[in-house]
């Protein structure tokens, strides 16, 4: 038996210990499950489908509360709404850590200096967590001040002296906002903070990375950043980038991948993902069969690891779907986000590390924008064609310059059409009607999170 084939045999053992858990001590599986008339030997399929919603609606009726929670953890709620909110235990943090990195959680990191060490930049916007064992090398970082930036330049050009040996960083990670920020502060800085001849391996967590911001990235430290999918709701077991099937795949969740339109399971196309939670990874508040909310490109089963693969390929409510038979996403937030990148005047969010450092530094900002891009997708099904709406935040008056909103429209056309050919050909044959409108900065009541 292989590695991994004998892990995702751990996980199905795992899987049912989780069912038999919820039906024992969790309210709302108990009479959900009853109702259906399952009781003894449950498996997945007796259990329903639920979302965010369901635990909002139910919140005591998901818990099993056997003492005092450690943590509140909850989702940034990218641009979709209220978040979500979990109540979790620090065992939960220390299985998933065990589980992946096979070390007792509560012992001292037997750290080695030639190792070099890892920094992670991030904000405290999904609540206070477990992060680390006692010595592992993993410097965790806030970034609000320019001091705090000038004191990062400091830790990644000099290292840190241990054990007698000088040490650098060798990685460095970070949610996706305070990492813009950095990268923007240390390209204007114009110093170099890491030897030529060296370079940074790079993560970055949060939300989809663009094509610009993954090339701006592997100008400044040297390495292409890996990414990471995942949910509060069952974090910090994030779905890792594969090195052989280029997709991502979870170990400390089951996951289930569900047609566009009915509840069928399918491996290969866009689907909805639905994830359950694994006891012992998620012991306080188990969600099973959780719609995330978010469509995946389903690739099919990595040859290295016999999981399935997939990519993240925008959330449902952002997502304008082909009609007929096989359904799959015309384009999304991601093809949005991918082209808004690209041009200049677009209005974005300013996080508050880009906020407070360019409020103090003397130094000019850099020539891009840092922060997300401010605009939403509306989209209204008729019984004939899907009716999209884009509406964008630019930095002029796109009522009163009018040559300038109709040069923008059209280059954001051109762009999209590139990034999703599937639109001209929905466009021709009347399946969609596509509206671009162009809004004054800071008209849209948008919820993006503040570590975008
Ligand atoms: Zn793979």
């Amino acid at each position: 038996m292989s590695l991994e084939s004998g892990e995702l045999h751990i996980e199905e053992q795992l899987l049912q210990k989780t069912l038999e858990h919820a039906l024992a001590n969790v309210k709302f599986y108990g009479k959900a499950v009853q109702r259906a008339g399952h009781l003894s030997s449950p498996s997945l399929k007796d259990f329903p489908i639920i979302d965010k919603n369901t635990v909002e609606a139910n919140f005591e009726d998901f818990l099993y509360l056997d003492r005092f929670p450690d943590y509140v953890i909850s989702s940034g709620g990218t641009m979709a709404g209220a978040g979500a909110f979990s109540l979790r235990a620090q065992e939960e943090y220390e299985a998933i850590y065990f589980h992946n990195s096979g070390r007792h959680p509560r012992k001292r990191y037997e750290y080695f200096s030639p190792d070099g060490f890892a920094i992670d930049l991030f904000t405290h916007t999904n609540g206070y967590h477990w992060r680390k064992p006692p010595g592992l090398p993993v410097l965790p970082f806030t970034l609000e001040q320019e001091a705090h930036a000038l004191f990062l330049v400091h830790i990644l050009r000099d290292g840190l002296p241990i054990q007698g040996h000088r040490c650098y960083p060798v990685h460095l990670q970070g949610q996706c906002g305070p990492m813009r920020t950095l990268t923007g502060y240390i390209d204007v800085l114009g110093e170099k903070v890491i030897p030529a001849s060296s370079s940074l391996g790079t993560l970055v967590y949060g939300s989809h990375t663009t094509r610009v911001w993954k090339d701006r990235y592997q100008s400044i430290w040297g390495s292409r950043p890996r990414e990471l999918y995942g949910l509060s709701e069952f974090a910090p077991g994030s779905a890792q980038q594969c090195d052989t099937c280029g997709g991502f795949h979870f170990r400390t969740c089951w996951t289930e991948f569900l047609a566009l339109d009915n509840d069928e399971p399918t491996n290969f196309g866009d689907a909805r993902l639905v994830l359950t939670s694994l006891f012992p990874f998620v012991q306080m508040q188990p969600r099973i069969r959780y719609y995330t909310g978010d469509i995946v490109s389903v690739g099919g089963v990595c040859p290295a690891t016999g999981r399935i693969s997939f990519k993240f390929r925008g959330r449902e409510k952002n997502s304008v779907l082909s009609r007929g038979d096989d359904k799959t996403v015309l384009f999304s937030e991601v093809e949005v986000q991918e082209v808004l990148d690209q041009m200049k005047s677009v209005a974005c969010q300013t996080q508050v590390s880009e906020l407070r450092i360019w409020e103090s530094t003397n130094l000019p900002k850099p020539p891009y924008a840092l922060g997300y891009p401010r605009f939403q997708i509306l989209i209204e099904e008729k019984e004939e064609t899907t009716l999209a709406c884009i509406e964008i935040e630019v930095t002029f008056e796109p009522d009163v310059e009018k040559q300038k909103s109709g040069h923008f429209r059209e280059l954001f056309a051109g762009l999209l059409f590139c990034e999703a050919p599937g639109i001209e050909e929905a466009i021709n044959s009347g399946c969609l009607s596509l509206n671009i409108s162009l809004m004054p900065q800071n008209s849209l009541r948008l919820n993006v999170k503040s570590s975008a």
